[in-house]
């Protein structure tokens, strides 16, 4: 059974003033060190966090990445931070230009968190490892931090660590395949302008047709303004396991990795979305865990185990109460529970764990 080690966001006695130990950064070192991450720290050390989509302001702050930037240092570990691009061609995280831009004005770059953050997916978020959707630069990490921030998701359920592995660490391809099946489809009211194969990083695009070469960037489906390109969206059931399927493969190209999970600002939407809505619980805390499946059930189980905000979606979807299932209220449309028992059937972790409050 996984250990998941927990400590709370409260600070009962603040009324001391000057309690630093008390900051949630000196318990998110606690907790790492109580996990035991500091012997999974070894030589180039990937820290895997979201930076933000534009417009989103609750996303982890760069202080949590600074912090565990000195801690990676002081355990003798080169730390970077690692990040993909995101589906399409317009939006703020679609190219590493434009994601590192983004990053920036979300207040990360070297100087703040202390060390550089590179694009492991390439300018375009289609390098992969040979055979796998798992970015190319997972394969010169000798490690990995993965701090995940706890949110709900619109098509998921519930996003934490195993998303951050399964969607956050491949490329364009493997997150298309979460979102979408077969090719895009070009259809009539296509007029031949030519846009799409301007921007196509494959020239996958012959006439109006497009070949097997597609990695499924989709970044033909934003630059078309006749709506000539479709996409066939998959369920969400599908999208769940797949997001567990992806997570096996980059969980594979990295032999040592360790998992934060901050249940802070928790959205009923991931970091993605171009706006942050109310938490919809008060912050709880952060967990450190070896076990990517341990650390989100736990996070999942301290969320349900929260009241809810009043006047966030808890409220508009009746789930005030301490013990209701939140995710579940607010995405009806989804079901949490199956991105975890796949990654629990592919042998990435296992639900059941030991809870250990620090
Ligand atoms: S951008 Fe749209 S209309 Fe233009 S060639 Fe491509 S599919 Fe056709
Ligand atoms: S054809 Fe495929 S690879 Fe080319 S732009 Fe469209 S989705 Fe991307």
């Amino acid at each position: 059974m996984a250990r998941v080690y927990f400590a709370s966001s409260r600070v009962k006695n603040f009324r001391d003033w000057w309690v630093p130990e008390q900051s949630l950064l000196r318990k998110m070192e606690r907790v790492f060190f109580a996990a035991g991450l500091d012997k999974i720290v070894d030589g180039t050390v990937g820290i895997k966090v979201h930076l933000g989509e534009p417009g989103d302001v609750h996303y982890l702050r760069p202080a949590y990445v600074s912090k565990m930037v000195e801690i990676i240092r002081s355990l003798g570990g080169e730390a970077m931070v690692v990040e993909t691009s995101g589906l399409g061609w317009t939006p703020g995280r679609t190219s590493a230009s434009k994601h590192l831009e983004s990053a920036r004005r979300n207040g990360f770059c070297e100087e703040t968190i202390g060390a550089p953050i590179v694009m492991i997916d390439g300018d375009m978020g289609i390098d992969c490892l040979e055979g796998s959707v798992g970015a190319r630069g997972l394969g010169k990490l000798d490690s990995m931090i993965v701090m995940s921030h706890s949110t709900g998701h619109i098509q998921a359920g519930y996003g934490g660590a195993l998303k951050n592995l399964g969607l956050g660490c491949v490329t364009k391809a493997g997150k298309y395949r979460v979102h979408f099946e077969g090719l895009p489809r070009i259809n009539d009211k296509c007029d031949l302008c030519g846009e799409c194969l301007r921007v196509c990083p494959v020239d996958a695009i012959q006439g109006n047709v497009i070949t097997e070469r597609c990695v499924g960037c989709i970044a033909c489906v934003d630059v078309c303004g006749k709506g000539a390109v479709e996409i066939r969206e998959v369920p969400s059931d599908k999208l769940s396991r797949m997001i567990a399927e992806n997570a096996s493969e980059v969980v594979e190209a990295v032999e040592k990795i360790g998992y934060i999970n901050l249940i802070v600002d928790v959205l009923p939407h991931c970091d993605c979305h171009p706006h942050s809505d109310i938490p919809v619980t008060p912050d709880i805390g952060v967990l450190a865990s070896t076990d990517p499946v341990a650390i989100d059930r736990a996070s999942i189980d301290l969320i349900n185990k929260s009241p809810g905000i009043p006047t966030s979606e808890a409220e508009e979807v009746g789930a005030l109460s301490s013990g209701t299932d939140k995710f579940a209220l607010i995405n009806p449309q989804t079901n949490w529970r199956l991105q975890l028992e796949t990654a629990e059937k592919l042998g990435i972790g296992r639900q059941d764990y030991e809870f250990i409050e620090i």
